[in-house]
């Protein structure tokens, strides 16, 4: 059986990995990058805490000894179903079965102009971007001299209070109390305003409620200024227009506020739901076709216990890249009769906002867990789900040091500087190259 994945998160590399010993099945991996992406700890790559090759792994190493295992790096572009080909950005690919896993990208809602001027935290390069440009946005502070301009860029706004927004803006507010001012002598932080906007009424809203309001506190706490019940209208790059009327000028506006499905061409219209999500049965197949699955966060599955579809969390993902890992290896071995229904159980959802500061929901026993107590629990369960001990050991060692010395070392500048002395005849292939480097550094 040759079985093409398309997308190698965490519902893809599940996936591959439970079918990587199955002789009788040949996986074809394809994914835009070489490698997997540890998106709950982006928001430390972004404030610096976090070097991106602890949380990115190159997929050949991960699957070095699996002799059934092919991989290639290219964007898939689009599913002939009719004839059991995928077209990619380096040519088709048959297939026996396709597993669609290519999970999800930050959406805008269409506005474009916001989308050319936020940034988004849905990828390692993402994450660098951030956190190289609130490096060269301080840089830049210490050259200007108007004060508007000034507070522009001491102002930062985070759109969503989802665990994005919750985590990436408590972290950002530590950055300016313990570290910016040391590295920035000559700027006054007390005028440093980390905002964070939501459109419900609550942070962290999918949460309990005492999670929302306890995220909420650790915020404040930390100086986070938190708007509900706000919109974000519009942003250009200078200004951002909240549904309330006010405006904020801001050199930095992180868009956190929503998610769509990275579906390919060729999947038929009435398959896609709310969130450019793929229908599909309970097995993962998609509704109608034979040999195509969709798992993920690109997969929109109603059960009993979901009826309006499943989380998109990493843990919905593994477990769904598990369960069809294994009704596929009992589909080549010819026993179709005791394939199983997939159906998640929440083990518990967490997020962190700061030193000492987390917030644990755990169902059954219905527990709720904030403080010192959350955060052990939720740097703990990070550290055990990152792949490699030599990544478990660097951000083990990471996470110690910057709690004694209040201190991160990861805060470098690392632009594209190179091939300018070329002359144009010999760059010019090179020059579309540059200026993609330039747009993810
Ligand atoms: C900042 C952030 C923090 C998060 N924190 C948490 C958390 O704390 N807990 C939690 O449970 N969940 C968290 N999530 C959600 C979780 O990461 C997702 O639910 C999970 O990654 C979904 O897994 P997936 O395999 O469906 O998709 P992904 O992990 O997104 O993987 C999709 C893969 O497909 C590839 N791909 C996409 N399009 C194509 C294409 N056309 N061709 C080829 N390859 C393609 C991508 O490169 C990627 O490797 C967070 C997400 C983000 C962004």
């Amino acid at each position: 059986m040759r079985v093409i994945i398309a997308g190698c998160g965490f519902a893809g590399l599940k996936l591959a990995t439970t079918l990587e010993k199955e002789k009788d099945i040949e996986i074809l991996m394809i994914d835009k990058n070489n490698y997997h992406q540890f998106q709950p700890l982006f928001y430390q790559v972004a404030t610096a805490g976090l070097d991106a090759s602890n949380i990115s792994f190159p997929i050949r190493k991960i699957f070095q000894k699996a002799k059934n295992f092919h991989f290639r790096i290219t964007s898939v572009e689009e599913i002939k179903a009719d004839e059991n080909k995928i077209v990619t950005g380096i040519g088709e690919f048959d297939y026996d079965v396709l597993v669609i896993a290519t999970g999800a990208t930050t959406n805008f809602f269409g506005n474009d102009l916001l989308q050319a001027k936020a940034f988004a935290m849905k990828s390692t390069s993402e994450a660098l971007q951030v956190r190289n440009h609130i490096i060269e946005n301080f840089e830049k502070a210490l050259l200007v001299k108007d004060a508007d301009e000034l507070q522009a860029r001491m102002n930062i706004v985070l759109v969503g209070a989802g665990p994005t927004g919750v985590e990436l803006s408590g972290a950002i507010a530590e950055m300016g109390r313990h570290i910016l001012p040391k590295d920035y002598p000559e700027l006054d932080f007390s005028k440093m305003r980390v905002i964070l906007v939501e459109g419900s009424a609550k942070t962290l809203a999918v949460m309990s409620e005492k999670s929302s309001e306890q995220s909420r506190k650790y915020l404040e706490r930390l100086g986070v200024i938190v708007k509900t019940e706000t919109v974000v209208k519009g942003y250009d790059g200078n200004t951002a227009t909240l549904s309330t009327g006010e405006t904020i000028q801001t050199k930095t506006l992180i868009w956190a506020a929503g998610i769509k499905g990275n579906v390919p061409k060729g999947i038929d219209a009435s398959l896609i739901v709310r969130g450019n999500r793929i229908k599909v049965d309970r097995f993962n197949k998609i509704i109608g076709l034979e040999n195509i699955y969709a798992i993920g966060d690109i997969a929109y599955m109603e059960t009993p216990l979901y009826p309006h579809g499943h989380p998109q969390l990493a843990n919905v993902a593994i477990n769904q890249g598990k369960n069809l890992a294994l009704n596929l290896k009992r589909l080549v071995s010819g026993n179709k009769q005791s394939l199983t229904e997939f159906e998640y159980h929440d083990k518990g959802t967490m997020a962190t906002v700061g030193r000492n500061l987390a917030v644990v929901d755990l169902p059954k026993p219905k527990i709720h867990l904030g403080g010192w107590k959350a955060w052990i629990i939720w740097m703990s369960l990070h550290i055990m789900l990152i792949l490699g001990v030599k990544n478990k050991l660097q951000i083990f060692v990471n996470w110690l040091y910057k709690y004694f010395t209040y201190d991160q070392n990861l805060r470098l500048l690392i632009r594209n500087s190179y091939r300018e002395d070329k002359t144009p005849d010999s760059t010019s292939n090179l020059t579309a190259n540059k200026n993609k480097v330039e747009k993810v550094f």
